[in-house]
């Protein structure tokens, strides 16, 4: 089952996820109502460090789209479900463009919701900058350009949003993406890890495995992740450890 929200002045986007009520679903999605085609409505482009991926460590700018249609229980990004700035697509590449980092990752908020995101992509893989982009999986990922590396972020059940996973994803994996799981106690570790089993994940892709702040003690987690003997791949978030837990723009 899916919903089916109209966007203005874009195609119909379908968005998969039967358990967002139709009336938040459109709440969620007002930041992007009245959009012009041919622009997308940016939270902020900024520099800082990959943190969250296995290139984690390298300068790299963001750029952050506004919105989301989930509403995760962990989610440290919600000042980019709201404010955002509409600006035309030739800007937006050459706002990213201008930073000189090799490194660009495109994120949110769930950026797949804006159809320019995908020119978006391609335009700064067209220019021989390493994409990087993150998304729920909660979207059809099959329009991205195959250049851009994928960081599918799938959702356990403590984030609230398991429902909305959208299984056909994962079968669209190049072995050039990576999967994430931000995992919220022990229940949601095993869940994971189920997951990874259970779609053959681990000998497809760098599966990365990361603890929601203040929930999970990340040496824990180190733990549980050694007694699987899976290839699985600790992630730390970096930011949150070099400027600390509310700091934003970095
Ligand atoms: S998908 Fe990402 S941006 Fe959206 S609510 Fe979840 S963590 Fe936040």
């Amino acid at each position: 089952m899916s919903i089916t929200a109209p966007t203005s002045k874009t195609p119909e986007l379908e968005i998969p996820g039967a358990a967002i009520p139709s009336d938040s679903l459109a709440r969620r999605l007002r930041p992007l109502a009245g959009k012009p085609a041919g622009s997308l409505v940016i939270h902020e482009i900024y520099r800082s460090l990959q943190g969250e991926s296995t290139l984690a460590g390298l300068p790299c700018t963001f750029v952050r789209l506004t919105a989301c249609h989930l509403r995760c229980s962990y989610c440290d990004t919600a000042h980019a479900f709201h404010r955002g700035e509409t600006v035309p697509l030739d800007e937006v590449v050459s706002r990213a463009l201008a930073t000189g980092d090799r490194l660009i990752e495109v994120t949110g908020g769930e950026p797949l919701l804006q159809p320019e995101v995908f020119p978006l992509m391609s335009s700064l893989a067209d220019a021989g900058r390493t994409v990087l982009l993150e998304t729920s999986g909660a979207v059809n990922i099959a329009p991205v350009d195959p250049r851009v590396t994928i960081i599918l972020d799938v959702k356990t059940p403590g984030s609230g949003e398991a429902a909305a996973n959208l299984e056909a994803n994962l079968a669209l994996l190049k072995p050039t993406d990576e999967v994430k799981y931000v995992v919220c106690d022990r229940d949601d570790f095993d869940w994971a890890v189920a997951h990874v089993r259970a779609f053959g994940l681990a000998s497809r892709v760098p599966v990365l495995v990361g603890a929601a702040h203040g929930r999970v003690d990340p040496t824990e987690l180190a733990a549980w992740v050694l007694e699987t003997g899976l290839p699985l791949r600790l992630q730390v978030q970096l930011h949150k450890l070099l400027w600390g837990p509310t700091a934003r723009g970095v």
